[in-house]
């Protein structure tokens, strides 16, 4: 199994899910499953995802 970089640690992992095709590892998926402000999560989760994608865009692939 391919490790994948999570978007919000920025390690290599196995487990974890994917999110409108970024990956988020097992344990920052418990981290935000447990929080409990729900609008600051979805925030986040935008933030993190635009980044996710810029940091890809930039590096070029
Ligand atoms: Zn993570």
């Amino acid at each position: 199994m391919v490790s994948e970089r999570c978007i919000i640690c920025g390690r290599f992992k196995n487990e974890g899910i994917e999110i409108l095709d970024k990956f988020i590892c097992a344990e920052c998926e418990e981290t935000l499953v447990n929080t409990d402000i729900c609008d600051s999560m979805y925030d986040m989760y935008k933030e993190l995802i635009k980044k996710g994608i810029y940091s890809c865009q930039a590096e070029g692939l």
